[in-house]
């Protein structure tokens, strides 16, 4: 079998890890253990210490882990060549174990072992990217979850509530003459009342399951020098968006992730909304509105100092109807729009006046925000929470292929008919945890790994 290995970037440390059957030879052609052992002795879990060497020149002081066979993240036998950090010292070592008869792995060659080898099924090995991508505490902690297997228990159970039904369907269909207990249409149908609730519960999971990863998408809104990138720059607490005092400069979008308590934010910072001449402006307009069709979240700016306009009338009546939040910025200035005015109480309570120039007010946002969206209802260490398309878009196909199924039953047809439709959702279910699914899935998955993982 062929080796993998990998490097780890470049700090204090550096790690080159081979995986598979021939890896310990490779290792044993270029590792000068302290204290020589025969591998067959060294046991898994261990750690020794020793020298690269290349015709008997020292390249590096390493400590090498072994871990053998099937106690390994990939099952085989693996090991990992601690290198003090550097490029020119892991390229060395790698160039070694190459040299050797290793082959370099591909981005998730060792997380497509693991799974290949039966250890993790695929939504195990899919939440480990998440892990590794993951920007904020609740993502880490559903991905965990994940790679527990706790979603995969769930699709199991699921699965085997369909089976208990059709081992029955089964036998009725090859075995017609034999007195094998009938499964009863009444039977069918409460099977599958039962599994679409728990398949819709699934689905249902995503909405928090798609803010917690991909963050809430929050537009700020708000016409040019009401102070849009002055309150980014203050929720980043860094001057990444250029502040100025020309209207309309921020032409385009700047999106970027903030941890309010907890609560991962996708803060998109929009280009003025105005009724502008030029045809840049314009695009900015459109796409200003477009953006804050679609947010979650929509942050409503106004200068507190001046009275409000048609721009900002219309920007109320943009966020009419949504989630909002209403900010009466540049409070440090002479105020003349007050938080109890009807025209911003009539649409939402969340009125506030803040000043992103001084800071006033911004941990009250924070409040706010993250009393809206509080995932209180959640529990993280129990509940199941799907934050990934792929198995989104499988469960609702398998709650589509229910309902096809109960209408099977509803029409009388002939049960090898049913048992069709009911192989279907198995289908489904089995392509979430990885077994049917083709070649060019399982590559497209694993394509999106980092290398060495
Ligand atoms: P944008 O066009 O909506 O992005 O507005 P900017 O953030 O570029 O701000 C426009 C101008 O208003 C700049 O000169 C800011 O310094 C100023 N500004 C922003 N927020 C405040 C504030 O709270 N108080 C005062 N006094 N000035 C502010």
């Amino acid at each position: 079998m062929l080796q993998y290995l990998r490097l780890h970037g470049i700090g204090g440390i550096g790690i080159v890890r081979m995986s598979g059957d021939r890896c310990f030879d490779v290792l044993s052609k270029i590792f000068r253990p302290k204290k020589d052992e025969k591998i067959e002795n060294v046991k898994g879990y261990t750690i020794k210490y020793g020298f690269i060497v290349e015709n008997n020149e020292i390249v590096d002081e390493v400590l090498v882990s072994y871990f053998k066979a099937p106690k390994s993240y990939t099952t085989e036998n693996m090991c990992e060549i601690n290198t003090h950090g550097g490029n020119i010292v892991i390229r060395k070592i790698l160039d070694l174990c190459l040299k050797n008869g290793a082959n370099l792995a591909e981005p998730g060659e060792f997380t497509k072992r693991a799974f290949l080898n039966g250890r993790i099924d695929l939504l195990q090995a899919e939440s480990v990217i998440d892990v590794i991508n993951a920007k904020s505490e609740k993502e880490v902690k559903t991905g965990i979850k994940q790679l527990e297997g706790v979603l995969s228990k769930k699709i199991k159970n699921i699965k085997q509530e369909i089976l208990d039904i059709m081992v029955n369907l089964d036998v009725s269909i090859d075995y017609p003459e034999y007195d094998v207990e009938e499964v009863t249409n009444n039977e069918i149908l409460h099977m599958l009342d039962s599994i679409q609730i728990k398949l819709e519960n699934l689905e249902k999971s995503f909405d928090n399951g798609k803010l917690i990863k991909e963050g809430i998408k929050t537009a700020i809104i708000g016409k040019p020098n009401a102070g849009k990138s002055s309150l980014l720059n203050a929720i980043l607490k860094e001057d990444r968006a250029i502040v100025t005092e020309y209207e309309g400069t921020t032409r385009d979008t700047i999106e970027e992730f903030v941890n309010i308590e907890g609560i991962p934010l996708k803060l998109i910072d929009t280009a003025g909304i105005r009724n502008a001449k030029d045809e840049v402006e314009k695009i900015g307009i459109a796409k200003s509105k477009e953006i804050a069709n679609d947010a979650d979240l929509i942050i409503a700016i106004f200068d507190s100092s001046k009275e409000l306009n048609e721009e900002d009338i219309e920007i109320l009546n943009i966020i009419k109807n949504r989630k909002s939040i209403i900010l009466l910025n540049k409070s440090d200035l002479n105020s003349v729009l007050d938080e109890n005015d009807s025209r911003f109480k009539n649409i939402t309570d969340n009125v506030l006046k803040i000043s992103a120039l001084n800071g006033y007010g911004l941990e009250e946002l924070n409040c706010i925000i993250s009393k809206m969206f509080s995932f209180d209802e959640i529990n993280f260490d129990n509940d199941v929470i799907i934050t990934n398309l792929r198995h989104k878009n499988l469960i609702s196909k398998a709650i589509e292929n229910v309902k096809k199924s109960r209408n099977t039953v509803n029409e009388n047809m002939p049960i090898d008919i049913i048992a069709i439709y009911i192989k279907d959702i198995l289908e489904d279910l089995g392509n979430i945890t990885g077994e049917f699914v083709t070649d060019d899935i399982i590559n497209e998955i694993f394509s999106k790994f980092c290398l060495g993982k």
